[in-house]
């Protein structure tokens, strides 16, 4: 999940640490996030240590959160023998370097992570990149600049670049007193996503990937068509048959198909509104379609999710041949196909 938004303001929970099976523990982190309260950590039995999946993103005091949720569950930092993060997101990435400075683990994570890159770098040169594409997209000049400055404002909420020890690609195993778990490579919410899946319990740790309440994102200007990949690892997880479902935000679920059947047609939704608002107003600019996904104009709390994902669904009809896009002087324009 990414929000672009941070609030000082807003109250904060604490974290919290609870056994999920034997062997396994939720470790709920809190997020600065309006609406998006809290993200999870899982920790997984292994040796005389455990196994960290995602560690949370860094902002002032929130490695202490990692620890109190870790001691509620008897554990601690130094007990870490490997971090392996779903994702390069601030809130499954961010405090990477911190749980590798204090427990001295290795760090696997997939290698697809120029989007995490690029804004830790380079952060200017991101920011001008995102400009360039809001204005593109039809964004007017005056929102552009509050949105602009709000954005330079704001923490990277990832603690410094770490580099993985390993890539996180199809044919690792990370072993636990669980047994092994494998890659299942998941683009699509990010590039550099993977879901990891215990076969012989059926366990899966999804990441953004799959979420107990359905909630779509995906990262823009990667690849050519997140939303095609994303519903291809749609499928790829569908075919794991797992039935415990340990996701990167809220609680646990059993009924994984019935998640996987959630995203697909919540995507099928959105695309056929972004289709129909093409075909009833096209050409059209992205910023003018989002309220007919949406029911609201864009603001600037919504702007850096609600604009990229309705950039990912024309790219992805335009992909599968339903809509074109169309150069208006420095404006794109969609219009069907
Ligand atoms: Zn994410
Ligand atoms: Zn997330």
């Amino acid at each position: 999940m990414v929000r672009t938004m941070s609030f000082a303001t807003h109250r904060r929970e604490f974290g919290r640490g609870e056994r999920v099976v034997p062997g396994i523990w939720r470790l709920r982190l809190p997020l600065p996030w309006p609406g998006v309260p809290h993200c999870n950590a899982y920790a997984v039995a292994a040796g005389d240590g455990v196994v960290l999946f995602d560690c949370g993103l860094h902002e002032p005091g929130s490695l202490a959160q990692l620890e109190r949720a870790m001691e509620q569950v008897g554990l601690h930092l130094r007990d870490v023998r490997l971090l392996v993060c779903t994702h390069a997101h601030s809130d499954h990435y961010g405090q990477a370097a911190s749980v590798v400075d204090a427990s001295g683990c290795e760090l696997w994570m997939h290698p697809a992570d120029a989007h995490m890159r690029g804004s830790l770098e380079d952060p200017e040169a991101r920011l001008a990149r995102r400009f360039e594409i809001a204005r593109q997209s039809g964004v007017p000049a005056k929102p552009l600049r509050t949105w602009l400055a709000s954005a330079r404002a704001r923490d990277s909420e990832i603690a410094r670049l770490v580099e993985p020890d390993r890539a996180l690609v199809t044919g690792v195993v990370v072993p636990t007193d669980l047994g092994p778990w494998t890659v299942v490579e998941t683009p699509g919410h990010a590039p550099s996503h993977v879901c990891l899946h215990q076969p012989e319990r059926r366990l899966l740790v999804s990441g953004d990937h799959l979420l107990g309440r359905v909630s779509l994102y995906f990262d823009y200007g990667w690849t050519p068509d997140p939303v095609g990949e994303f519903l291809s690892s749609l499928d790829a997880v569908a075919a794991l048959d797992a039935r415990l479902c340990l996701s990167g935000h809220g609680r646990s679920f059993t009924d994984v198909r019935a998640h996987v059947e959630a995203n697909r047609a919540l995507v099928a939704e959105r695309l056929e509104r972004v289709r129909a608002g093409v075909a009833e107003h096209g050409p059209i600019t992205a910023y003018d379609i989002v309220p007919l996904i949406y029911g609201e104009e864009l603001t600037q709390l919504t702007a850096g999710w609600r604009l990229p994902k309705t950039l990912c669904y024309l790219h992805h009809l335009a992909a599968t041949g339903a809509v074109v896009s169309i150069e208006d002087g420095e404006t794109e324009r969609w219009a069907l196909a």
